[in-house]
């Protein structure tokens, strides 16, 4: 079973780690607003969300993302239809609610309009039911109220291929995990939170496990840290 940290609680962090629990894996997600996701209905007035700039905007659920959660996530559409969200149906016919402009002469359906279909919704409303989907969960453990501060290294995996094996938090805590995945939005970050080598461009890919130039880990060496706030 991989260890994942998942920095961030936002709609994608969640979602991707209900869907990475699902595949078998732990999950914990690290998110710096302390605040607990109200119902649905409440979210808009009761739910502090400094974390996110757009937290007061409407909120798409693209339908790339729709035909994600259908095949990944189930039921959850359906779900945020019933807090309150709206379908929208870019191809269907004004008439039955569709948003095919009235000038336009032929309304009738063609295979695979569906696809288009998507939800929308206030933005607490949404991550009020994806928050709901994830603490329940199993393999998923979400710590609210943690900032992440930096990455820590391990030992080389790869060489000259830099390897994230944890985070630091902002009260010094230092957790390790197979994989960290950054879903913490596109506020810019404080010089220092990722060190230069987890943000340079010009890293060499990682060739697949088990290729013939894939050396072993060294493991029990000390793990470094990088100074930095996120
Ligand atoms: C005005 C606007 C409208 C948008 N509309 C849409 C839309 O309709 N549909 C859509 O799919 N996308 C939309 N987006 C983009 C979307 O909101 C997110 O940016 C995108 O979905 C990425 O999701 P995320 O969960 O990674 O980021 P976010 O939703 O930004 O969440 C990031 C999370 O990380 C947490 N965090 C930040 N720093 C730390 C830290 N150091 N430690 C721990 N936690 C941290 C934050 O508190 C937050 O909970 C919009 C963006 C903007 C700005």
């Amino acid at each position: 079973m991989t260890s994942i940290i998942m920095c961030g609680g936002g709609v994608i962090g969640l979602s991707a780690a209900v869907m990475l629990a699902r595949d078998g894996h732990q999950v914990t997600v690290l998110e710096a607003d302390s605040a607990r996701p109200p119902t649905p209905a409440a979210a808009w007035e009761d739910w502090p969300r400094q974390g996110v700039a757009q937290f007061r905007q409407p909120h798409n659920v693209f339908p790339r993302f729709r035909q994600v959660c259908d095949a990944e996530l189930p039921g959850m559409p359906g779900m945020l239809a019933d807090a309150g969200c709206r379908w929208v149906d870019p191809l269907g016919a004004p008439e039955r609610g569709g948003m095919l402009p009235p000038s336009l002469s032929d309304h009738e359906p063609r295979p695979g309009d569906e696809a288009f279909r998507y939800v929308t919704g206030r933005r607490p409303a949404v991550e009020s039911v994806v928050a709901a989907v994830a603490a329940e969960q199993p393999g998923v453990v979400i710590r609210r109220g943690v900032r992440v501060a930096g990455l820590t290294g391990g030992p080389h995996a790869i060489p000259r291929v830099p390897h994230v094996a944890g985070v630091r938090t902002s009260d010094g805590q230092e957790l390790r995990a197979d994989l960290v995945v950054d879903a913490m939005g596109r506020r810019p970050r404080a010089p220092g939170c990722w060190p230069r080598w987890a943000r340079a461009r010009r890293t060499p890919r990682p060739r697949p496990a088990g290729s013939p130039t894939t050396p072993g880990t060294s493991p029990g060496r000390p793990s470094r840290t990088w100074p930095g706030r996120c």
